[in-house]
């Protein structure tokens, strides 16, 4: 035991907040990390900073661990922790390896000697020779024995544990095509770029934005640095991770949610050894061990999964611009849809042309007033005459709610405010934010009445009214990859499903693009809810027509003059932006301001409402208390916040909060704080 170690031990409490001082072994340094003696139980720990004497009377670590985190995620944790109002040991928890696992290791046996002709040795101890070198299996005993005579060689291998959906580790070889005029003039941009400079890529789809981030990446390797590649879904997107691969081979690790923790952690001790220096993840990912990062890349930049859900809250976003700015990295934001705030603050590079030179889809307005059903007749013609079509529907189930015909009651979940959905093959009525369940049904436990309305219609409907083979992809499907692989490789047939069918896959042969009902998502209540319909009409147009003939996308709605919609048909996202960028100004929303959200719950009635009424009165800015729907048998109640400077308002909220945390502890009052919610 030599030094004195400052630490935060990975506990999720917010008022156990360190650093706290440990007698440490030899050889820790800043990142290490440590088992440590705590509240009678036995932590992890993560080495903030080292000294040599301490006030406290001291306890001695216990372990040190062999993964420790690179110095500059230490200080990133800091910084997560005070930009969105938690605590560096939550921060940490999200950087380290998995824990519990190690490196896996095989023996690989060799010929160490041939035997003499004298010596005795059975038919199958000579097949085994001969079989040799290669790695030990169940034959290990008996390898151990001619290793014991001298004639085989046992070797310690560390063996990866490879990500297996991904075609990982097999570089082709391959160039890469001639580039565009634009996708040069792209490059040329990235490669003049100062050190810790953002761009915003405004490629249409189909650009060919992709290969722009290969060659990027590949000149950024050759002068001794490391690439980061965030995209969303990455599970269901393998094409991108397979390009890297065909062009950069083993130097490729990928991590995301989809990975098994042998796997994770294999992949995460390759990028901290540096063995692997391009890093191709999904949001979690910003954090991968990389260093001397010379480009951070974020795919399809719009995409809400980069903003994470737990606490800390953060934005992937917004934590790869930190560490660009500590690498000095140049970061390149890529989508054909970018975020108003992206257009505001980076500076834009635009690549306006398809790569083949192929007319964006045709997106034409469906106006479904008076029509009944959820197809259009128009629609329903144009799914016969194409073969292969992508139709969006971002509700699961066969219908929204039932209600009864005589009474009027309505089936509601029993621990959240909200209608219970209709899901026929599994005979159930369940609740899409808690999971409760119940068989379907068969007359109204108010009136006895047995005539059951069925209201609006979800993917499981739909299903059943399409005309010819339905793939359908949502949060029912078991397998999203089985399912866009069959529909890729069949002939004909319709992609059903949520929003995940409009993201990023790039299938040749899809002439018809349909968005049954846009109006769900231009009135959710949120200011972003034009940004978000605009981006999925568009994204989804981006999937069609990517083969010989021009697309066509067909978008239903009751408002057929709604802005994002109309500017969507006419593939103007600059005119899109403005006109969004003058709205928010007026109304000071995000990138004019900072929206913060404190949200109480409580199973206690009138207990979350009365500490946001709190909360509310701490902070003079703030609007609230609203009530939010009943969630898990919990009264929810919100304060938002408004803010010109981050900073102070984050800081007066970690103080507030803070102040209210223990008392609202007593009365079993959560608190969660989101900045910049989603
Ligand atoms: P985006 O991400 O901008 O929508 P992609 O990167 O998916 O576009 O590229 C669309 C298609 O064009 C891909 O199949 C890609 O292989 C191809 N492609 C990209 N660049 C070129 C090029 N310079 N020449 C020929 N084909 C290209
Ligand atoms: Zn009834
Ligand atoms: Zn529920």
């Amino acid at each position: 035991m030599g030094k004195v170690a400052q630490v935060e031990p990975i506990t999720t409490a917010r008022v156990l907040r360190g650093p706290f001082d440990y007698l440490c072994p030899e050889g820790a340094a800043v990142g290490s990390v440590l088992v440590v003696p705590f509240g009678g139980r036995e932590v992890l720990a993560v080495v903030t900073a080292l000294k040599d004497t301490s006030e406290h009377s001291l306890s001695e670590a216990k372990e040190l661990l062999p993964a420790s985190l690179p110095p500059d995620l230490v200080a990133l944790g800091r910084w997560l922790a005070d930009e969105y109002c938690s605590t560096p040991a939550r921060a940490y928890s999200l950087m380290l390896p998995p824990r519990g696992v190690k490196e896996r290791s095989a023996w690989f046996a060799s010929v160490l000697r041939r035997p003499d002709k004298a010596e005795r040795l059975t038919e199958k101890q000579r097949a085994l020779l001969s079989s040799l070198p290669r790695p030990a299996g169940v034959d290990l005993a008996a390898l151990r024995r001619l290793e014991k005579r001298g004639l085989v060689l046992l070797e310690e291998q560390s063996q990866r544990r490879a990500p297996k959906h991904a075609e990982v580790g097999k570089a082709s070889g391959a160039e890469g095509p001639e580039l565009t005029a634009d996708q040069s003039e792209a490059l040329g941009q990235l490669r003049a770029a100062a050190p810790g400079e953002q761009l915003l890529l405004h490629g249409v789809t189909g650009s060919g934005k992709t290969e722009v981030y290969l060659r990027a990446a590949a000149e950024v390797l050759e002068a001794g640095k490391s690439v980061l590649v965030l995209a969303p879904e990455i599970a269901l997107t393998p094409q991108l991770i397979s390009r890297f691969a065909e062009r950069f081979g083993e130097t490729v690790a990928v991590i995301h949610s989809k990975l098994t923790p042998g796997e994770r952690f294999d992949e995460w001790m390759r990028l901290r050894r540096g063995e692997a220096r391009i890093c191709i993840g999904a949001r979690s990912a910003v954090f991968a061990p990389l260093s001397q990062i010379g480009l951070i890349v974020i795919d399809e930049e719009h995409d809400s999964s980069y903003k994470n859900e737990g606490d800390p809250r953060y934005d992937a976003r917004h934590a790869a611009a930190r560490r660009a700015a500590d690498h000095g990295a140049v970061l390149v934001a890529g989508s054909a849809t970018p975020r108003a705030e992206s257009w505001q603050r980076l500076r834009r590079v635009s690549m306006p042309t398809r790569v083949d030179q192929m007319e964006l889809p045709k997106v034409d307005i469906i106006d479904l007033r008076g029509t009944s059903g959820a197809l259009h007749p128009e629609t329903f013609q144009a799914l016969v005459d194409s073969a292969k079509s992508i139709v969006l529907l971002n509700r699961r189930g066969w219908s929204n709610y039932l209600s009864c015909s005589s009474c009027g009651y309505a089936w509601e979940c029993p621990d959240c405010d909200v209608t219970l959905v209709l899901h026929r093959a599994s005979g159930s009525i369940s609740c899409h934010h808690c999971g409760h369940h119940k068989p379907v049904p068969e007359l109204c436990p108010q009136c006895g009445s047995v005539s059951i309305a069925r209201h609006g219609t979800g993917t499981e409907r739909l299903e059943t009214e399409l005309p010819g083979q339905v793939f359908r992809l949502d949060g029912d499907a078991a397998d999203a990859g089985a399912v866009l692989r069959s529909f890729e490789q069949a002939k004909e047939g319709i992609l059903l499903g949520t929003q995940v069918v409009a993201k990023g896959h790039d299938f040749p042969d899809v002439e018809l693009g349909v968005v049954v009902d846009a109006d769900q998502t231009l009135r959710f209540p949120d200011f972003r809810a034009e940004e978000r319909t605009f981006a999925l009409v568009t994204q989804l147009a981006g999937r069609s027509g990517r083969g010989s003939e021009r697309g066509k996308v067909l978008v239903q709605t009751l408002n057929p003059d709604a802005p994002a919609l109309v500017l969507a048909a006419q593939h103007d996202s600059a005119a899109f932006l403005e006109g969004e960028l003058a709205r928010r100004e007026a109304l000071r929303y995000p990138p004019f301001s900072t929206l913060i959200r404190i949200v109480c719950a409580s199973a206690q009635p009138g207990a979350a409402d009365q500490a946001a009424s709190e909360l509310q009165r701490a902070l003079p800015a703030s609007l609230g208390p609203a009530p939010l729907f009943r969630l898990r048998g919990r009264e929810r109640s919100q304060v938002v916040i408004k803010a010109e400077d981050r900073r102070r308002a984050v800081e007066a909220v970690n103080l507030a909060v803070g102040r209210l945390a223990k008392e609202a502890g007593r009365r079993s009052v959560s608190i969660s704080v989101d900045v910049e919610p989603q």
